[in-house]
């Protein structure tokens, strides 16, 4: 989930010296788009079609290209068959999980239906946590940024293994999170709010072969998956951080530089505004701690506050999240793929 801040194609940028279309002209778009992509997309939703054309600035063959690629990529990786972890059927999670009906509060830990590779890339990472939901609706991540141990996940981790850690995330969001903060809301919602939490941030972890497999990783992700960004948040920036950000910076688009503000230490009222207290984190300002579950609200196995996951035999070498039985399941039980009754 680190790598959701770097979006958009790069090259299409918002248009923004046209005056703003009228929701009719808009809804006139949606319903060409669909016709446009025909047979593969009868199911997408108004939601899903309105990402692919705000992403291109509402350009429809721009939006169609890049709609009929991303169809194209599922039916190839067969990703509408990949398993997500929701309260029925138990499957281990991926991201931490606060304060949601659709899937349990918990935490990643060992499991023997995990891949090696999760197992690998979950000890490296700094910390990640849904939690709640801010104050229009949309679900908070927060990524404990500052305890990424970065340097490992470019060497010891292949692109390969990190683009299924991604997708598979992705696909959690959309097919769990998502679902549940639309119903909440009543009104569609595919967007989240992202808290980059930089305390113990250092220039330990700065490394320029791993920017940029994490560059080349987002390009790929955020070509399939568009407009998935409300807000992000940094906080506790240090210098470190200002010095990583001079190289991210050009490749955002101004469409996506307008969400993201960067905050040192006098972040708590700016994150207010947007978050109620009881859904943000104490660490942050808020008044939440998560005192029902190990680790508090966003636990971090590099932070010490729960454990390293455990490999065993029965974690499997392969580049998918879980193992190779689960994965094959997937293929024919609808319950390990998405919610159900
Ligand atoms: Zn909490």
């Amino acid at each position: 989930m680190v790598f959701e801040f770097v979006t958009h194609h790069g090259e299409h940028h918002h248009d923004s010296q046209h005056r703003e279309k009228t929701q009719e002209e808009k809804n006139q778009q949606i319903e060409r788009l669909r016709e446009q992509v025909g047979e593969p997309g009868k199911d997408l939703t108004i939601t899903q079609l309105t990402q692919f054309l705000e992403a291109n600035g509402w350009h429809q063959d721009q939006a169609k290209e890049q709609l009929e690629a991303t169809l194209q990529w599922r039916r190839d990786k067969n990703i509408d068959m990949c398993p997500v972890a929701t309260t029925k059927n138990g499957l281990p999670l991926l991201v931490c999980v606060r304060g949601l009906k659709y899937i349990e509060d918990g935490n990643i830990h060992s499991d023997p239906r995990l891949s090696e590779t999760s197992i690998r890339l979950l000890n490296y990472l700094g910390g990640d946590c849904f939690h709640k939901f801010d104050k229009e609706g949309h679900p908070i991540l927060v990524d404990r940024m500052g305890y990424h141990q970065a340097k490992e996940i470019g060497s010891d981790v292949s692109g390969e293994e990190v683009k299924h850690f991604q997708v598979a995330c992705n696909e959690f969001l959309n097919r769990v999170i998502m679902l549940e903060a639309s119903e909440r809301a009543g009104r569609p919602i595919h967007k989240e709010t992202i808290i980059f939490d930089c305390t113990h941030m250092g220039l330990w972890q700065f490394h320029m072969s791993g920017l940029l497999k994490l560059k080349q990783v987002a390009d790929y992700v955020q070509s399939y998956y568009p407009e998935t960004l409300n807000r992000l948040f940094v906080v506790n920036a240090p210098s470190a951080f200002l010095v990583m950000w001079k190289i991210v910076k050009p490749w955002l688009n101004l469409k996506t530089l307008d969400k993201i503000q960067i905050l040192g230490k006098d972040y708590q009222a700016e994150l207010l505004k947007y978050i109620d207290p009881e859904s943000l984190p104490s660490f942050l300002g808020g008044d939440c701690t998560c005192s029902h579950m190990p680790g508090g609200c966003v636990p971090s196995v590099n932070e010490g506050r729960i454990p390293f996951l455990v490999k065993t035999d029965e974690n499997e070498k392969i580049p998918s999240v879980y193992n190779k039985s689960i994965m094959d399941a997937a293929k024919t039980d609808i319950n390990l793929r998405q919610v159900s009754e």
